[in-house]
């Protein structure tokens, strides 16, 4: 008997059809009835759309009814909902500050205070001896001060806050003289010339791109003039005939015109002593030396190589970071308390001589040995897993997120490829597991870089590896 061509519009199910099916009621545990009956209908109109295109006849629906794809589509966007959002990922890439991955991990102490304070009351604006309101920066002005030489310091939100609020204080409404080589973009969104702009203070640039003297400065310098800026070349190096104005240079000239001064220093690399990691970091400044030169006011971000959360530090003269905090775009740029609180659990960790164990020096410090034993054992049990092949190889590896621009340290990682997966759907793959991973790709190998791993990463990885290769069966 020949049946007549149905309408495969027909076979779809209505919502409340879908909804009342057992697997779909399951999924109310999972997201809201709202959301779900939403989830319901993205799927309707995605077959709906396939029928249209010609794609999707009545009999193939009706075999995918039967087979339950529907509420297996429906499942499948539930899944999804409840990866999404801010969690943690595992970092196999080797780049310590990712600015992808969030840049610096903080200290578990750190993290530990960072949730305390979040889920409670704090000691934010009050002096717990007195009772009385105090400033919520306070503390870690003190911490900074003892820690680079300042005589005071704040934090706000970032370090490009930390720009804005430099610009908004000393020269809105008047010029901002900078050196035409130190114009620099950083990381797309964050352009000196247009910050400036912004911040309503007319750029003069002096020198030449790669030339700029005292005297380039001094000839621009006049009524109008309201701040002398300097930026490091964060994510960049020129190299030849090259000749900038040095940190003393710009503080001496300043004073002597009577002009404020500020550096943005980006990455706070801080000399604790014994570090490794410093040795390694090439000419990247330290904020000592710079904060020692006179300049007026530094500035640099709190989650590069300071290691700690996102923040922008700003320390400097007395007089100069008081004038900072009296802008009113202070209190728009400033720090939470979760922020304050993992910024001085970091910054005390410095001044305890414990630096080295914050996670991102740390990392960086990590020795070449136990870098390799690490991507040997990946290598092992990875190489041990059906459809795997998995060795050890040399590699290099950058501090990341524009700090010590040019810097390659020698490292190791473990590379691997697959006779049943393309690289790439390998590292899709990778990303979709709990927690995600992160690898780098190379040459069409997946790289596995074991410097940026905690410890238990190693074992989830392995773990991933054998999940998804069971998949694949
Ligand atoms: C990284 C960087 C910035 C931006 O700092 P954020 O903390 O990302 O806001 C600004 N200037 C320089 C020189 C930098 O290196």
């Amino acid at each position: 008997m020949t049946s007549p061509v149905q309408n495969p519009y027909r076979l779809l199910p209505s919502v409340e059809q879908a909804l009342s099916w057992p697997e779909l009621k399951a999924l109310e545990a999972r997201v809201s009835r709202t959301l779900l009956v939403e989830f319901v209908q993205d799927a309707l109109a995605d077959w709906r759309e396939e029928i249209r295109s010609g794609g999707l006849g009545a009999d193939d629906l009706q075999a995918r009814l039967d087979r339950g794809e529907f509420q297996a589509a429906v499942a499948g966007k539930v899944t999804l909902e409840e990866g999404r959002g801010l969690r943690r990922v595992i970092n196999a890439t080797g780049v310590v500050l990712h600015t992808g991955l969030g840049r610096a991990p903080v200290h578990p102490e750190a993290a530990q205070r960072m949730g305390e304070v979040a889920g409670s009351y704090a000691l934010l604006e009050v002096d717990r001896h007195s009772g009385q309101r105090n400033r919520r920066d306070d503390r870690v002005s003190e911490l900074l001060s003892r820690l680079t030489g300042a005589e005071a310091g704040i934090a706000v939100n970032n370090n490009a806050a930390a720009c804005v609020l430099i610009l908004s204080t000393f020269a809105a409404g008047r010029e901002t003289i900078v050196s035409r080589g130190e114009l620099v973009e950083i990381g797309g969104s964050f352009r000196m010339p247009d910050v400036m702009e912004r911040a309503n203070t007319k750029l003069v640039e002096v020198g030449t791109t790669n030339r700029t003297r005292a005297a380039d400065f001094r000839a621009k310098v006049g009524e109008r003039t309201g701040l002398l800026m300097k930026v490091h070349t964060s994510n960049f190096r020129q190299v030849g005939f090259v000749e900038e104005l040095s940190v003393e240079g710009l503080a001496a000239l300043g004073r002597e015109l009577g002009v404020p001064t500020a550096y943005d220093l980006g990455s706070g690399l801080i000399d604790a002593g014994d570090s490794e990691a410093l040795r390694q970091m090439g000419d990247e400044p330290h904020v000592g030396p710079v904060v020692e030169s006179g300049i007026d006011v530094v500035a640099f971000s709190g989650d590069k190589l300071l290691g700690g959360p996102q923040s922008g530090l700003l320390v400097g003269r007395k007089e100069r970071i008081e004038e900072l905090r009296k802008n009113p775009l202070y209190r728009a740029l400033r720090l939470d308390k979760v922020g304050l609180a993992g910024l001085e659990c970091t910054l005390e960790l410095y001044l305890a001589g414990r630096a080295d164990e914050i996670p991102a020096r740390a990392m960086v410090n990590r020795q070449g040995s136990e870098v390799r034993a690490l991507a040997e054992r990946l290598a092992r049990e990875i190489g041990a897993i059906g459809g795997m092949e998995a060795e050890v190889a040399e590699s290099a590896f950058q501090p990341g997120s524009g700090s010590a621009p040019g810097v390659f340290l020698p490292s190791f990682c473990c590379r691997v490829q697959s006779d049943r997966f393309s690289v790439q759907r390998l590292a899709g793959l990778l990303r979709r597991s709990d927690p995600p991973i992160f690898a780098r790709l190379h040459e069409d190998r997946l790289l596995l870089d074991p410097r940026t791993l905690f410890e238990g990463d190693a074992a989830s990885i392995v773990a991933a590896f054998g999940a998804l290769a069971r998949k694949a069966d």
